[in-house]
């Protein structure tokens, strides 16, 4: 029985023709910056996202990490989501390696960090108050992609209050698929963009930080000092590259069938659907039945993300077609809630 993973969209397998990619990339040492392979990823995606410069990493999280590094100094703080791939599940990175304050705000129900709320937050100059250098936002945040206006009023702000403004766009494609707008129209107007190419992009490894040539001079730096100064990366570098080629235009099909399944879960007594946004469907069923529908989707070869709230997170990428939608359906239809 093939097993149907809607954990996450971390979890696909390069492709026959990816690995193909892989193996047939020019590779240099890249701490020498001579990796024809990474610079060409770097270069393009500079290109295309509307930036003076770009650097390969391994994780989203050292790329998020060389971003606040990048920004901030030592007693500086970032304004952040409470909820915030960067401040909750980054290891407190920033503060542990960066010396660098988050200052949380709760986010608002569709992801954004009220404006107001922001700007109160912003510390007076006085050495009584960490120095506030940056706001970082997620697009997309669980699966939502921020209200499309919100971005510039964010830019508005942050030009306005002397901030920084960084973008987690480890789903940026994700965000830009659901407006129906290129990707440069979401990373337009930030000063750093961190995006992934491991989740439904469907490469094995990396991401890319995106910022002014001056910002990722700092970046590399400090992805050096983190030990992430990699040799022949062209490897992984081609994967990036064949996914950014092949697998972009394909990411409606995870919208539209994270859609059809929200639709299916959510016409079943006793699941109750909290949402379907881009490629992540949510749904909670009442907290004692939870172990029970585990088991029982597990024995039925689904695995799906649970326990976090809502209680059930199902996530479409690459490696779900058709069939496993349908198999996912027929495990929650036959459970008795
Ligand atoms: C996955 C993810 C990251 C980075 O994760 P890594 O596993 O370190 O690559 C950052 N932000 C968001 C919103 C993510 O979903």
């Amino acid at each position: 029985m093939r097993t149907i993973d809607l954990r996450s969209d971390t979890v696909t397998q390069p492709t026959e023709a990816m690995r193909e990619a892989m193996l047939r990339a020019p590779v240099g040492d890249d701490v020498y910056g001579e990796d024809p392979t990474v610079n060409a990823l770097q270069d393009r995606l500079a290109a295309d996202l509307g930036f003076a410069a770009a650097l390969f990493v391994p994780t989203g999280t050292q790329s998020n990490l060389l971003a606040l590094m990048g920004h901030c100094e030592r007693g500086d703080e970032y304004i952040v989501g409470a909820d915030a791939h960067t401040y909750r599940f980054e290891g407190g990175g920033a503060a542990v390696l960066g010396s660098i304050q988050p200052q949380p705000i709760p986010q608002a129900a569709d992801g954004t960090l009220p404006l107001d709320k922001v700007e109160a937050a912003i510390k007076p100059v006085d050495p009584h108050f960490a120095r506030s250098k940056l706001l970082a936002l997620e697009n997309t945040w669980h699966g939502r992609a921020l209200p499309f206006g919100y971005m510039a009023a964010a830019r508005e702000l942050a030009t306005r209050r002397h901030l920084g403004l960084h973008l987690d766009g480890a789903r940026l494609y994700n965000a830009a698929t659901a407006y129906g707008r290129p990707a440069r129209d979401v990373a337009a107007g930030f000063d750093s963009v961190s995006v992934c190419l491991s989740k439904g992009l469907g490469a094995p490894v990396g991401s890319v930080l995106l910022g002014s040539a001056e910002l990722i001079e700092r970046a590399r730096r400090w992805r050096k000092v983190a030990g992430g100064g990699w040799r022949q990366a062209g490897m992984l570098a081609a994967a990036a590259m064949h996914a950014l080629d092949h697998h972009v235009g394909r990411l409606a099909d995870d919208h539209a069938r994270a859609s059809r399944l929200a639709e299916a879960l959510g016409a079943i007594d006793g699941l109750t659907l909290q949402g379907c946004h881009t490629n992540m469907v949510f749904v909670d069923v009442p907290a004692a039945r939870l172990k029970d529908l585990a088991k029982h989707t597990a024995a039925k070869g689904i695995r799906l993300s649970i326990g976090y709230l809502p209680s059930i997170r199902l996530v479409t990428h690459l490696d779900i077609d058709d069939e496993g939608i349908d198999r996912t359906i027929d495990a929650f239809k036959t459970f008795a809630y």
